[in-house]
């Protein structure tokens, strides 16, 4: 039997260079050789926007155009919807009771995330307990593996913690999942800021046309020690050159523009309009597969149903085992006498 993957997104806008280099190109790679389970996460968005749901809603089927675009195929993975399959929901509740408060709130990404989104003063309970559900996300289908960046890593530590909890207590019944990071854990925003983010306005969306990448790498944040191009450059922490190291494919290139960056011998101008090229040879492959499925609603919501059918059988399936381990397994026999 192969093993299997789980990951997701949050429908929060559409995907990004950081998503491709993060998760993307190792679900695509990975895909054939295990059993592939992608999540489109709407119930966990709603924790900071739930003000907001038509922004989920709107962009639900730009995602999925996003994973086709980039070469998921969806007879090979399953693409599923998360409010659509409530056995996650009803996981979630059991594991509450299997971790606290404090360990909760002692979670780095929930800590930097609340400081980010002002979340301090008034904490929604559901954005506190968001690692619990997407713990119900990873074991509900039994992942092994779960490609994500690294701001997620501390996620899959309190998934296997809850593992760990929850097979002692009650048998083995889950399975402890391992984080598989990409080759770029963490790509930079186009401002400089360590995390390239679709709710941070500094993201260059595999999406975006020639023109708009082209402009987006113009303003792009440097060296700001750098006056004139004739003053020596820095590459560390220079988001230009982190992007040429990731996207631009003539390696050769991008040596020669560092060594001349480093002696002040080429200008931002310069390097700039070579990265928006390099990108924009990267994103045109994405972009063209992207149009085939442009104005084709119907078969993307074909992709999207089917996927969170076939998923729902098997969360249906480890929920059986996870109520009968619970000893809550009275539930099926008052399910099927009061027919539900
Ligand atoms: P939001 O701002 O709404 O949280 P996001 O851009 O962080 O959006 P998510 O949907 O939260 O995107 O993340 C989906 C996956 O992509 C996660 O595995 C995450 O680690 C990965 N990811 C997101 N941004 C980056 C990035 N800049 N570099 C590497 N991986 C990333
Ligand atoms: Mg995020």
């Amino acid at each position: 039997m192969k093993q299997r993957i789980l990951t997701g997104d949050r429908p929060t806008g559409r995907l990004h260079l950081g998503h491709y280099v993060g998760s993307l190109a190792n679900r695509v790679s990975l895909q054939e050789k295990y059993e592939t389970f992608i999540l489109i996460a709407d119930v966990q968005a709603l924790t900071d926007h739930f003000e907001h749901p038509e922004i989920l809603r709107k962009n639900i089927r730009e995602v999925v155009k996003d994973y086709l675009s980039v070469g998921i195929d969806p007879k090979t993975s399953t693409i599923l919807l998360q409010s659509m399959v409530p056995e996650i929901a009803e996981l979630s509740v059991y594991f509450l009771n299997l971790v606290t408060v404090a360990r909760l709130q002692r979670n780095p990404t929930v800590k930097d995330e609340m400081q980010q989104k002002g979340f301090e003063q008034n904490l929604p309970a559901g954005f506190l307990v968001y690692p619990v559900h997407q713990a119900a996300d990873i074991t509900i289908f039994k992942a092994d593996m779960v490609p994500v960046g690294k701001d997620q890593l501390p996620m899959i530590e309190q998934t296997v913690e809850i593992v760990r909890r929850f097979n002692a207590l009650y048998g083995e019944v889950l399975i402890e999942p391992e984080a598989h990071v990409g080759e770029f854990p963490r790509l930079p925003g186009t401002d400089g800021q360590t995390k390239m983010s679709k709710t941070m306005g500094n993201a260059i969306y595999l999406s975006d046309d020639a023109k708009t990448v082209e402009a987006k790498v113009m303003k792009m944040y440097t060296d700001p020690t750098r006056l004139r191009s004739t003053d020596p450059g820095h590459l560390e922490g220079n988001p230009v050159f982190t992007y040429h190291d990731a996207f631009n494919a003539d390696k050769e290139q991008v040596d020669e523009l560092k060594e001349r960056y480093v002696k002040g011998k080429v200008g931002d101008v310069e390097v700039k309009r070579i990265l928006a090229k390099a990108l924009n040879a990267f994103l045109d492959p994405i972009r063209e597969r992207r149009l085939r499925f442009e104005g084709n609603e119907v078969e993307i919501d074909d992709i999207l149903i089917e996927g969170t059918r076939r998923a729902r059988l098997v969360a249906k399936e480890t929920m059986d085992q996870v109520r009968r381990a619970m000893k809550l397994d009275y539930h099926l026999q008052a399910r099927e006498q009061t027919k539900i």
